[in-house]
């Protein structure tokens, strides 16, 4: 494992830390050091930190909370820009609302709702930051972000802000432009509905039950591991091909839900990775279909 050594004092660019355990920034908790993570608070600081990885050539990686990641034991090799918390604002006019990347969909489906805004409450159980679920087209019991968004403002690959309506996001299942096009979500606006206060707490509230008794909260996981493929659920194909709570090292298939691998109890990411292997040979060797990862695996294992 060859640490990238690059001399970084003296850039100029500021919130760097050195060999970060990235088990600290993932919801796995697992995962070995990134060489560089840098954590700007604003957006003059993140294009500082993308052209000194870009002007010297370094690999990196855009991250959010770390809720679909998985990243091996060996860590990364190169910069991780984590684009977080200090991107918190929200601004609400009326039913639009301009928020930053950096916002946790839970707290923000709190303030609409506080506001009498409908159309987020799908996303309220959602750890993931606003970037992030741009980022993936993120979704939930039948809704998902590319319902509710009308721009969204990026920097792109020549570090200039861009402004992409939805149409021009491509959403599709899980998926945008963001990562094909290498851009960074930075804020967005979301038009959403006046609604009712007391039904918009009460869908929030089934929709909090429904997650404490169908998934594995109280363990470590990264959400559904797959994607759903066209036809099938993930979930039930797992429990079929008789996967339910099998276990490699500490990484296990859910007994409560499935489509979730779990971190046990001392999983490596290499347990962890090798179990999504072993599923996704077995789900196929018996039904021909073929599970996709919706986590997204990186680094060295
Ligand atoms: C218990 C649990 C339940 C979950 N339930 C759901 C669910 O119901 N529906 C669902 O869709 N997901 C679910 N997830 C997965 C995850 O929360 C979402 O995918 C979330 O949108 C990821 O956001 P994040 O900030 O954690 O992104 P990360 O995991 O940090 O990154 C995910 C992807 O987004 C990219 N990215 C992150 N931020 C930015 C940014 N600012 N600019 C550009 N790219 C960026 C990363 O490069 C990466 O490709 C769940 C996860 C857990 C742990």
């Amino acid at each position: 494992m060859e640490h990238l050594k690059i001399d970084i004092e003296g850039s100029g660019i500021v919130h760097i830390k050195y060999n970060e355990p990235m088990s600290q920034h993932t919801s796995f908790k697992v995962g070995g050091p990134a060489d560089i993570l840098i954590e700007p608070t604003e957006v003059e600081e993140l294009k500082e930190a993308l052209s000194f990885v870009r002007q010297h050539q370094l690999p990196y990686y855009v991250i959010g909370n770390g809720t679909n990641l998985l990243v091996g034991d060996k860590g990364i090799r190169g910069v991780v820009i984590k684009v977080g918390e200090s991107f918190g604002d929200i601004e609400i006019t009326g039913d639009e609302v301009i928020a930053e990347c950096g916002v946790l969909l839970s707290t923000l489906s709190k303030v609409v709702a506080r506001n009498t805004l409908t159309g987020l409450e799908f996303a309220s159980g959602i750890p993931g930051f606003l970037g992030g679920a741009i980022a993936m087209n993120a979704g939930a019991y039948g809704g998902e972000m590319k319902d509710i968004v009308e721009w969204v403002e990026v920097l792109d690959e020549n570090l200039e802000l861009q402004r992409y309506t939805n149409a021009e996001m491509e959403f599709t299942y899980r998926k945008s432009i963001v990562e094909p096009r290498n851009l960074i979500v930075v804020r967005c606006k979301m038009k959403l509905k006046k609604g009712n206060q007391e039904e918009i707490n009460s869908i929030m509230s089934d929709l909090t039950q429904k997650r404490k008794t169908k998934q594995p909260l109280h363990l470590p996981s990264a959400g559904s591991t797959f994607k759903r493929p066209p036809g099938f659920f993930a979930g039930k194909l797992i429990e079929d091909a008789g996967l339910r709570g099998f276990g490699i090292g500490g990484a296990q298939v859910s007994e409560l839900h499935c489509g979730f691998v779990v971190n046990n109890g001392g999983a490596t990411a290499k347990d962890v990775y090798d179990l999504i292997k072993h599923v996704q040979q077995t789900v196929f060797n018996q039904f021909g279909i073929k599970l996709e990862t919706e986590v997204k695996i990186l680094g060295e294992f």
